[in-house]
């Protein structure tokens, strides 16, 4: 095993044994943000039939070429069809969704009509079609709309429902445990003693784990004890969990103790230390779990910006797939650099960058301080600067490549 492994290398061995979770059933309005585990034909033909698009009068198009008066025979309005037939020189009144009656071919809206008791003139020709909508022009049955691997929208949802499905299949949501772990650290609100630092990464973890469709728990902070930390990851294995992320603790000093609590839980390390700023320290593993299968482990540093980048990097992408996503990675996009950048030693470096709006196209500046530390910067940010190993010094205004940190 190379010392340092590239960012690539080290997200197909996170992703390499990780395969999406069991289909469940779940209702139509519990459905959104869920992942389909199959695809979703139309169950019915939108719209079932021919409709109004307009309200006024359903006539042929063969008798209004010039102006005519028709008479009225009936009446149609949405959930209530008229089962005659317009014949020549007759007319139905009609609302918009109504179905348009056997023999009407097109609608007159009302605003171009006089009305006189049963007799209706109309002054303006309407072509055949006019106002109509036809059978199928939305979807037709059979037809498949949506597809495995997608998360839904509400909009998605809305489609599905228009299908006609009460409820859908889709993947079990994976269940992410946080634990954080340091001596020093105490929850937000308190009063911190002297050498203490409030809990935060926890918490990002948890939001993004979150967003990502995840169920979470909480496993608060564990001090630096190989025993505390052991309870937790085995408290995360009794849960059920998927994934396990654990902050800190993940370096080579005294006090880093994560490694050899999983060890004594029965880590199967498959790698530790990534050619990554910042993140460097990152470990995976996995351990087995009562039940079956694996409890997958993410190790991320302490500091609050690279357990950010590695879990932006590495635990969405690994929740996505066991989410059953088709689409795991952030995109890359590319911009303008914002200011000159030195040459890039042997770690990929994801810089924090705000973005603007140039001449042609997104502007990513760099912040101008890049620790590890900094959340104010990291919470600034707009996007992850990607500079790949060795890139030679690049000019402002040069092409880079950014991912976008969701807002
Ligand atoms: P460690 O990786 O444990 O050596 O931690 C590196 C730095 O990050 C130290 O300054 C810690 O105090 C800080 N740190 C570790 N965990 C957290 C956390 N959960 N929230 C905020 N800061 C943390
Ligand atoms: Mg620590």
């Amino acid at each position: 095993m190379p010392n340092l492994l590239p960012v690539a290398e080290a997200l197909r061995r996170v992703l390499a044994e990780a395969a999406p979770l069991p289909a469940e059933s779940v209702a139509i309005d519990d459905a959104c943000g869920r992942v389909l585990a199959g695809d979703v034909a139309a169950r019915r033909t939108q719209p079932p039939d021919a409709v109004s698009a307009m309200d006024g009068y359903a006539v042929r198009a063969a008798d209004v070429t010039a102006p005519s008066t028709l008479t009225v025979i009936g009446e149609v309005a949405a959930g209530h069809p008229f089962d005659g037939t317009v014949g020549p020189g007759e007319a139905a009144r009609i609302f918009t969704g109504g179905v348009m009656p056997a023999g009407a071919d097109t609608v007159v809206i009302q605003e171009q009509v006089t009305r006189d008791g049963n007799a209706v003139a109309v002054q303006q020709a309407s072509p055949a079609g006019r106002h109509v909508r036809g059978k199928g022009i939305d979807f037709k049955e059979g037809e498949v709309l949506l597809r495995q691997g997608r998360r839904l929208t509400d909009r998605d949802v809305m489609l599905a429902a228009a299908m006609n499905y009460p409820a859908l299949s889709v993947h079990r949501r994976p269940r992410v445990a946080v634990l954080g772990t340091g001596d020093e650290l105490v929850m937000p609100g308190s009063t911190p003693k002297p050498g203490e630092i409030v809990y935060s990464n926890g918490f990002a973890l948890l939001a993004l784990a979150r967003n990502e469709g995840a169920e979470v728990r909480d496993l608060r902070i564990a001090p630096d004890r190989i025993a505390d930390i052991a309870a937790a990851v085995r408290g995360a294995r009794d849960w059920g969990a998927d994934i396990l992320v654990t902050s800190g603790g993940a370096s080579v000093g005294d006090h880093d103790l994560v490694q050899k609590a999983l060890a004594s839980e029965g880590l199967d390390l498959s790698f530790w230390k990534v050619a990554l700023r910042p993140g460097r320290p990152m470990m995976h593993g996995r351990l087995f779990r009562k039940d079956s299968g694996a409890m997958q482990v993410l190790g991320v540093p302490g500091n609050p910006v690279s357990s950010y980048v590695c879990a932006f990097l590495f635990l969405a992408p690994l929740i996505r797939r066991l989410a059953g996503r088709s689409d795991v990675e952030p995109p890359p996009q590319t911009a303008r650099l914002g200011r000159d950048l030195p040459a890039n030693d042997e770690r990929a470096d994801y810089l924090r960058a705000t973005l603007t709006e140039g001449p042609d196209g997104p502007v990513a500046t760099p912040v101008p301080v890049q620790d590890s530390s900094l959340m104010a910067a990291l919470a600034r940010a707009d996007c992850l600067l990607i500079r790949d190993p060795h890139a030679p010094a690049a000019p402002a205004g040069s092409r880079c490549v950014i991912l976008k940190l969701a807002l």
